[in-house]
């Protein structure tokens, strides 16, 4: 239905009027151009037995969060590699101008991460992106061992580490549309809990095989260009 009117609206030149709209970012392989959680188990795992969990995740034979905890479990890396590491991940040119144009609007976005807070935050800390809020898994280290928390996990709900839909979803009569944007399997719930989802990759795939509208996204600058041109916040 939205899409439905947003798309009426592009079609006949004129942007869609929003008020009140929360905006929410997945992190990896969305804001960056990689999947950092899986590069740092890949690079740094003492054996390959994350495989086989990463294989039963995709096959939803375990949660993610079991994934997740089996995988840490084997990844050893001491502060100065991890800082390195950290050091390295590249953010989608996009965002800049996506996060610069949602600052003149007054909105402020959200990220919702799979990944750990320290390792989101430190990203985008390094960056110059600050003062954004994330939701993201916790991570505490011990010598050369990272050890992971979850405070957003859904009981109700076990195939995701972090329920990101929980943030998603509000009973407040004066929140407007939400606008999601992501890629993966964690996105998913809160996309399906979203007015309008910009997708790619395996979030794309699987919108468009539940035939649900979305709008398909390679980098970031496509969606702030469609935010600037189709959208009108007031
Ligand atoms: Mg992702």
């Amino acid at each position: 239905m939205f899409l439905d009117k947003l798309q009426a609206n592009v079609s006949e030149q004129y942007p869609l009027l929003l008020a009140n709209c929360r905006v929410f970012l997945d992190f990896d392989n969305t804001m960056t151009i990689s999947d950092v959680l899986s590069d740092l188990i890949l690079d740094h795992s003492i054996d390959k037995d994350w495989i086989e969990l990463e294989d039963l995740w995709r096959r939803g034979r375990i949660g993610a969060r079991e994934c997740l905890r089996g995988q840490l479990k084997k990844v050893r890396i001491g502060k100065k590699d991890f800082d390195q590491f950290l050091s390295e991940v590249k953010l989608d040119e996009g965002i800049f101008e996506l996060l610069s144009f949602l600052d003149q609007k007054g909105i402020k976005p959200v990220v919702l991460s799979d990944n750990f807070l320290p390792v989101v935050d430190r990203i985008l800390d390094h960056h110059g992106i600050r003062d954004i809020k994330i939701y993201a898994n916790g991570l505490r280290s011990f010598g050369d061992r990272l050890i992971p928390s979850f405070p957003y996990y859904n009981p109700q709900c076990p195939s995701c580490a972090h329920c990101k839909k929980t943030h998603v979803v509000s009973d407040r009569a004066d929140e407007g549309p939400v606008i999601y944007i992501g890629d993966g399997r964690s996105d998913f719930c809160p996309a399906n809990a979203s007015d309008l989802v910009f997708a790619k990759d395996t979030l794309a795939e699987y919108l468009e095989q539940k035939e649900s509208d979305f709008l398909r996204y390679e980098n970031l600058k496509e969606v702030a260009d469609y935010f600037k041109n189709w959208m009108y916040f007031i």
